[in-house]
């Protein structure tokens, strides 16, 4: 199938497609994506179940993106180390990152129990819990850490482990580094197929717009208005929570730590932003997380190590639906909570949302987790399902803002971000 060739006349007359084709292509990507997702929309609340026969578009675009995700990430990172100048700088990257993300992941919980105490999207539902709440198998951190290291790193990228990847990009930089003279012509083929890969990424972003069409086409049609009301009121609410944490907390985050303008950033992000909030996967937006930040002037040293590991353990949105849910769940179900229970909750969704997987539906499952801890009845969950997708779309895009604003405030702490680039004053030097 050729979506919208170069030259092609997609349909009637010669003299009005092409103007109109000519256009199209001159419309900016982000333009473009409004487009399709709003073609998509109408179409699919037209067609209703129908649409489900649009999906392939959509899939046919997240294959492409998330073919390039492995070797993109292991490339850029090889290559990240070895122009590090020292593993003292790693380390300090590492920890400052770590800590912001801790940080910003346990603030959008509180937000999120704020909201759902607010707005009590539970309250008059008096459901009654069947079974009592079933102990749930928590992984233990030995385990946790243990499985960090990569016994086949063939194997790792097969499955696509991100943090298995990470942990052998990183040795083997620190490798490629020490070995000197002799690591150099490797060093080169990394930074040339890194290249290729950030080339690639823009060739698939051009099929963004038909993409998008694709998959909010299938979703419009698949969630008609009867799956949404019932719960109209917890989609409110996440969505609001969501709302502020990206254009309040996280622009005060950037003006503040950072100095940096909100409004530049938000219009960069935009792109990845809209590839999350259709794909609900914060792994599969990440080739368009990488490539926003070099366009916000973050060097590629850096992107390449925090955006990887944000998209594997920094779920800001996750935590923050976590604790909406959770809420919702209590007041459903009549449950009283103490201080203690919030405060259970906000260190196990913050735990949790670190074991969450950046694929579609993996908040869901933890959110189990977060609810037996707290003695919540499981059933809950199955009242979410229903319109889980619909909250994955809002804190998959608040998941991978956070990973980018954390990269682009450390790498600006560390003197490494290009202001010019940032501020738009200068081009950043991608591929196109
Ligand atoms: N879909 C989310 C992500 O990829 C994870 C989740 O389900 O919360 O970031």
């Amino acid at each position: 199938m050729t979506i919208g060739p170069a030259n092609s006349t997609p349909s009637g007359s010669d003299n009005a497609s092409p103007s109109l084709w000519q256009r199209w292509n001159n419309l900016p990507v982000w333009s473009q994506i409004i487009v399709g997702m709003t073609l998509g929309l109408i179409v699919g609340a037209c067609l209703g179940p129908q649409a489900q026969q649009l999906k392939p578009i959509g899939t046919l675009f997240v294959n492409a993106i998330k073919m390039l995700i492995v070797p993109l990430v292991f490339c850029s990172l090889v290559v990240g180390v070895t122009s590090m100048e020292n593993t003292t700088k790693m380390g300090r990257i590492g920890l400052k990152t770590m800590a912001f993300y801790i940080l910003t992941t346990a603030i959008a919980i509180t937000l999120g129990l704020l909201f759902g105490y607010i707005i009590e999207p539970g309250a008059n539902l008096n459901l009654v819990a069947q079974q009592p709440a079933a102990a749930q198998e928590t992984p233990s951190l030995v385990n946790t850490i243990i499985d960090l290291i990569p016994q086949n790193p063939v194997q790792s990228m097969a499955k696509g482990d991100i943090l298995q990847i990470i942990i052998f990009a990183l040795a083997l930089g620190i490798a490629l580094t020490a070995t000197g003279e002799k690591g150099k012509p490797a060093i080169a083929v990394f930074a040339g197929l890194a290249e290729a890969m950030y080339k690639l990424t823009g060739i698939v972003m051009k099929f963004a717009p038909y993409g998008v069409f694709g998959l909010m086409a299938w979703l419009a049609g698949a969630y008609g208005l009867d799956v949404l009301l019932p719960l109209l009121k917890v989609i409110v609410a996440v969505y609001i929570a969501c709302l502020l944490h990206l254009y309040g907390f996280y622009a005060i985050c950037l003006k503040s730590l950072g100095k940096l303008s909100p409004v530049r950033f938000f219009k960069v992000v935009f792109d990845a932003q809209i590839i999350a909030f259709t794909t609900s996967s914060s792994a599969g937006t990440l080739p368009v997380s990488l490539r926003c930040s070099q366009r916000l002037g973050a060097p590629m040293s850096t992107s390449s190590f925090i955006l990887p590991l944000g998209a594997t353990i920094n779920m800001d949105g996750t935590a923050l639906y976590q604790g909406v849910t959770a809420l919702f769940v209590a007041q459903a179900y009549g449950v009283d909570l103490e201080t203690a229970d919030y405060l259970t909750i906000i260190a196990t969704a913050t735990l949790a949302s670190i074991g969450t997987a950046g694929i579609p539906g993996g908040g869901l499952i933890m959110l189990t987790l977060v609810l037996t801890t707290v003695g919540l009845p499981v059933e809950g969950v199955a009242l979410i399902a229903g319109i889980d997708r619909i909250l994955d779309m809002a804190r998959t895009t608040v998941n991978i803002t956070g990973d980018i604003m954390v990269n682009i405030l450390v790498s600006k702490s560390e003197g490494e971000l290009d202001l010019d680039v940032f501020e738009g004053s200068k081009k950043a030097d991608i591929a196109a």
